[in-house]
Parts: structure tokens; sequence; C-alpha cells
């Protein structure tokens, strides 16, 4: 999940619709939003803090060509510092420990910058690199609204303290300040930047809620496209897999059986009686009956790559991939002794008290013993036939499968009982 908190579908429309022009979403949503937010705006300032740097060194450069030579030292032991912070923090932007602090160290150099620019304007007395200082100011002020990254609060406490500290740091420095220059550079700017930060704020706080909704959809997409494709090759009745998704698998093990030279068991079981079972207890109780069958089949399959099949009505199959013919065969007889085990009840009218399986077995080599998988689901429906024939509640091996495995031994088979 890209958003892990579970805040609700309807709270993020209902902010969508609301438009509010607060910037604040509230509860863990106001907790995800800033986790997103910092993220990107570290990413972003990254590249920002060149870009700063080098709009810092042209603006100090004019300065450092008009600046009279006595005052050269006043302004370059504050305005320096200026550069400093732009390279600190871009250097702490790098390094990506110290991403959940970017608040505090962004906020903190821009409170920092803001503040020297401010006390420069006090200090510099020569009116024309006086105007360039105040120049500076403003450049710091829409740098820190609006290329920092800094929230909107943040900026705002950056802006509005760092010039505070600023002219008082000025007055302690013995220099004076010229309050309608400072309120026509930094009070205009402020409000410029501030105006600038609210509303880029509040439309990446509209794209973020827009951006939670578009993942919610996709994810929601994905979500049933998921469940269609399961169902596509689930049987509905019984959960186990159906023709389609078999069909799949068996062409995938038998290239797989034919690459390795390894041997493929079938299972073919079909209920025995069942249309007696149907007939007599109804539909509803047939269909409950499969679904029991088809548990204890599906139970049968432990190793991946085997796979329980529903065939047909009532018939279902086992495909064990690298299985020979003795652990096929004794698979069958645990299939059959667990049919018995699990005692479902048969519907009155037979001499058989419980539900019964028949079994045909067939296992080959891809390729060596045969050539095609259609071939080895026939073997195993004609041994399932036989077994029916040899009187139900049975197995049987393939006639003429000599199968895999087997060493050579006598076909052993199950009587009926
Ligand atoms: P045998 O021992 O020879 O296999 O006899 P049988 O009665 O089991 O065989 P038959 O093929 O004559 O009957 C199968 C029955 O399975 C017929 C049909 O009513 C029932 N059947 C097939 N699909 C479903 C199903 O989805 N639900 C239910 N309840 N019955 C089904
Ligand atoms: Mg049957
Ligand atoms: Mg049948």
């Amino acid at each position: 999940m890209l958003y892990p908190d579970n805040t609700d579908q309807a709270e993020i429309e209902a902010l969508v619709q609301r438009r509010s022009w607060k910037l604040g979403f509230g509860g863990s949503l106001e907790s995800a939003y800033d986790v997103d937010h910092r993220k990107r705006a570290v990413g972003a300032f990254k590249n920002s803090a060149v870009f700063i740097l080098v709009l810092y060194l042209l603006l100090s450069s004019g300065i450092y060509l008009l600046m009279p030579p006595h005052e050269l030292l006043n302004w370059l032991s504050l305005y320096g510092l200026v550069g400093v912070i732009i390279v600190l923090a871009g250097v702490f932007a790098r390094i990506h420990t110290l991403d959940r602090w970017f608040e505090i160290y962004a906020g903190a150099g821009s409170f920092g910058a803001v503040a020297l620019s401010v006390a420069v304007t006090g200090v510099v007395v020569d009116p024309v690199a006086g105007q360039l200082t105040q120049a500076a100011v403003m450049y710091a002020m829409v740098i820190i609204y609006s290329v920092v990254g800094l929230r909107f609060k943040h900026a705002l406490y950056a802006g509005w303290l760092g010039g505070l500290a600023g002219t008082v740091l000025a007055l302690v420095l013995g220099g004076e300040v010229d309050w309608g220059l400072l309120h026509r550079t930094y009070t205009g700017s402020s409000l410029l930047g501030m105006f600038i930060a609210y509303y880029a704020e509040r439309r990446d706080r509209d794209l973020y809620l827009q951006a939670r909704l578009l993942r919610a959809a996709q994810e929601r997409t994905e979500e049933y496209a998921g469940r269609l494709d399961r169902l596509s090759r689930q049987d509905a009745l019984t959960g186990l897999a159906n023709r389609r998704h078999f069909d799949e698998e068996m062409q995938q093990e038998w290239r797989r059986a034919t690459r390795q030279q390894s041997s493929l068991a079938v299972l073919m079981i079909d209920i025995d009686h069942f249309k007696h079972y149907n007939d007599t207890l109804g539909h509803v109780n047939g269909d409950g009956c499969l679904r029991r069958v088809s548990a204890l089949i599906a139970a049968h399959t432990r190793r991946p790559g085997d796979i329980a099949v529903r065939y047909g009505g009532e018939e279902f199959l086992l495909l064990f991939p690298e299985t020979d013919r003795e652990t096929a065969c004794q698979h069958a007889e645990r299939l059959i002794a667990s049919l018995r085990d699990a005692g479902i009840p048969q519907a009155p009218g037979l001499p058989r008290e419980f539900v019964s399986i028949s079994v045909g077995v067939a296992v080959a080599i891809p390729g060596v013993s045969m050539l095609a998988p259609g071939e080895l689901i026939c073997a195993a429906d004609d041994a399932l036939y036989e077994a029916k024939h040899g009187g139900r509640d049975t197995w049987r091996y393939a006639a003429g499968l000599a199968g895999p495995g087997s060493s050579g031994q006598a076909v052993r088979e199950h009587e009926s009982v």
C-alpha cells in the first residue's frame, strides 16, 4: 500500500467537495500528508538549494561591487553567513537520515537567512549599497515562502520571527533601522510570499487528495481484476481449480516434465452412485456432498504444483508432478480410505452405508511413454472405468502403462471391498 493509514474514502471525498480555506485535514490524514509532503519537499530542495545558492552568489557579487571598502567587512561578516546557511541546508538535504528533520533545518535556516538579511540593512550606511541590501531582503522573503518548500505555517514563523530577530540584531549591533523602507521591502515581500505560499499549499493539498482518490480507485480495480482472475480459474461450487485452469497448468507441467524427463501422475476420481444420492436427497444435499468430497480431495495436494480439479459434474482430477507410479497408487489408496473415514452418509436404498469414490490412476514420462497430455487423461479415465467395473470404492492403474518408477513390479491393484 502506498498510503498506509486507513482513512475512509468518504472522508477524502468530503474534503475534496468542501474545499476548506483551512490548511489542515486533521487526524491520520494530516499525518499522512505531513510525511508525503516532507518526502517531496526534501527531494525538491536538493535541487532548489543549488538554484538558491546561484541567486545568492549573483546578488552578493552585485552588492560586493557597489559596497564602499569601509563597509565591506561589516556587510560580509553578516551576509556571508547567509551563504553558509544555504550550503549547509543543501548538504543536509542530501543526507537521507536527516530527512525527517527537514522542517527543522530548513525552517531554522530560513529564519537565520531572513534575520541576517534584515540585520544587514541596518548595518550598511552607504545609500546605494543599502538599497541593494534591501533588495536582498526581498529576495530572501520570496525564496523562503516559495522556493524552499516549507509548509505555509513554517514559512510564516521563519519569515516573521526572522524579521523581528533581524531588526533586534541590527539595533544591538548599533545600526539604524529605516522603518519606512523596511516596510516597503520586507513587509511588502512578506505579504506577497505569504500569498504565494498559502495558495501553493492549498493546491498541493488538493492534488494530494486527488492522488489518494486515484490510487484508491486503482487499488480497487486491481483487486477486482485479481478476484475476477481467481474466479475465472475456480469452480464456483467447490472452490477447486476448474477445467480452464487445469488445462493451462497441465500444459505447463507437461512441458516441464518433458524438459526434465520426470513423471506426471493423474488420478481421475468419480463419486459412486451419485445420481441416486441426488435423486433421493435432492440437488441441494447433492451440492453439499460434492463440497465435502472436494475438500477431502483438495487435502491431498501438498506440494507446489499438485492440483485438485473439478473436472466435470461429480468427477474430479488430481495432478501430481514428479510422482512415480508407486506414489500415485498410494495417493489413490489413501484418498479412498479418507472417504471411508469421513463417513459421509449415503442416501437410503443402496447396500453401501457411506458415500464412496472410484479412482483411475495413470503415470507417464512425457515424450517417452506418451506424446500428449490428452493421452494421460484418457488412460486415467479408462482406469476409472475399470475401477467402476471392479465394483466401485476402489482404484485401478491404467492397463498397458508400465508406469515409471514401478521397477517392473507387477501391477498392484486394489480389490473392491
Ligand atoms: P457411477 O457410480 O457409475 O459414477 O454412477 P453415478 O450415478 O455417480 O453417475 P452418473 O454420471 O449417472 O451421475 C452423475 C450425477 O451427478 C448426475 C447429476 O445429477 C449429478 N451432478 C452433476 N453435477 C452436479 C452438481 O453440480 N450438483 C449436483 N447436486 N449434482 C450434480
Ligand atoms: Mg459417479
Ligand atoms: Mg460421472
